[in-house]
């Protein structure tokens, strides 16, 4: 794998449909969206402002969105609640 810096792509990823842009494209040229906000994330994404790290998440794996313990009652019925149609 070579990883090469965002600052040396020469291509722009359409953030809308993913397609790849010439740089001189102001958007897409296939769904028209603008790639100015595309160019724009992609510089925040590879370079973050100096002083602020990126937060890393310290939280043991296997906590967070969990599935629910087996036998959680469900949320109960209101009583006389109408019935969704059938279809
Ligand atoms: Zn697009």
């Amino acid at each position: 794998m070579c990883y090469r810096p965002a600052n040396t792509v020469t291509i722009v990823k359409c953030l809308e449909c993913g397609a790849f842009n010439k740089p001189t494209n102001e958007t897409c040229q296939k769904c028209g969206a603008d790639l100015n906000e595309s160019r724009k994330a992609a510089d925040e994404a590879a370079a973050p402002s100096p002083g602020a790290p990126k937060e890393i998440s310290l939280k043991p794996q296997g906590l967070d969105g969990a599935p629910k313990a087996p036998g959680a009652p469900a949320a109960p019925k209101a009583p006389g609640a109408p019935k969704p149609p059938a279809n």
